[in-house]
């Protein structure tokens, strides 16, 4: 059976355990989650003037690199264009303007969500649009430079670019193991004198795992170095915990579930591929 625990939730970082499924099926979940939970990214810019010391590709390509956080309801309507294949009908549209008077330097701030494209403006509501911080630097200006542009956002996954990446950090580990041989053992902490992470101690004279501390445990085997016979690190290869860190596009539990739900879909879509092959008359 298979269960997922929350142990931690943020906006832009979660922890959680997953148990029931293969090592194939949880890496299958860390690369969706990197590169293909699709998110909106600037991938075309029209650079009306550019005085500043910037080339306009670069300046496209910073532009390009920041995170833009979109409401969860146009997301989904900006998702489900993009999974009929329609993702250059659902651009959105940034302008800037910024003109220096003194050296200055343009923000991700001075970027101006202007709209949907058309047809695609009445799915999105009150959209919600814009980049997830109004502090990114993108070029310095020197007095009595420019920059006007218009830059227009589609969704895209990282599995094209890495602009498109929801998350920065997306790991799992083995859900650790550690046996003691009680019998063997006369208590002498050798081997929680050894662990960095306060996972074993005496108690009462006998040795014991501290539960509420072993998802802490780095596999490092120090204890079991330091008494191989008693001691032995293993893991349960169905079992695994998973740190997720989001960039902030969409809340880090919103992009969990678009992940699972494309894996999912994946799986599903491959069962049938299968069954409908072996099916007598099938191709396979
Ligand atoms: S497992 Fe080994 S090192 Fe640890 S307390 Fe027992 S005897 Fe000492
Ligand atoms: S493997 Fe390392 S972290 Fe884990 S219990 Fe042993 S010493 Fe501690």
């Amino acid at each position: 059976m298979v269960s997922i625990v929350l142990k931690q939730l943020g906006d832009d970082y979660c922890e959680f355990v997953l148990e029931g499924v293969t090592p194939a099926v949880a890496n299958a979940l860390r690369r969706t989650l990197l590169a293909d939970v699709p998110t909106l990214a600037i991938d075309e810019v029209v650079v009306i003037e550019n005085s500043s010391v910037l080339f306009d590709e670069i300046l496209a390509h910073r532009l390009a690199l920041i995170p833009i956080r979109v409401d969860r309801e146009t997301y989904e309507a900006l998702l489900q264009c993009y999974e009929e294949g329609k993702r250059d009908e659902c651009t959105a549209t940034f302008t800037l303007e910024v003109e220096a008077e003194r050296q200055a330097t343009v923000y991700s701030g001075h970027m101006k969500f202007s709209g949907f494209s058309e047809g695609f403006a009445q799915l999105a509501g009150a959209a919600e649009v814009k980049p997830v911080s109004d502090l990114i630097p993108i070029v310095k200006l020197a007095p009595g430079q420019k920059v006007i542009l218009e830059a227009y956002a589609k969704m895209g996954t990282g599995r094209e670019h890495a602009k498109w990446q929801p998350v920065s950090v997306a790991a799992y580990k083995y859900y650790p193991v550690i046996k003691v041989l009680k019998e063997a053992c006369d208590a002498c902490e050798r081997c929680a004198q050894a662990c960095p992470r306060g996972i074993l101690r005496a108690e009462g004279g006998k040795l014991e795992v501290v539960q509420e501390r072993i998802e802490e445990c780095t596999m490092c085997r120090a204890c079991e170095e330091a008494c191989p016979d008693v001691v032995k690190v293993s893991w349960d290869t169905t079992k695994f915990i998973y740190r997720v860190e989001g960039v902030g596009v969409l809340p880090v539990k919103d992009v969990v579930e678009v992940a699972v739900r494309r894996v999912l879909r994946r799986i599903n879509a491959f069962v049938d591929e299968v069954q409908r092959k072996v099916q007598p008359g099938g191709r396979g």
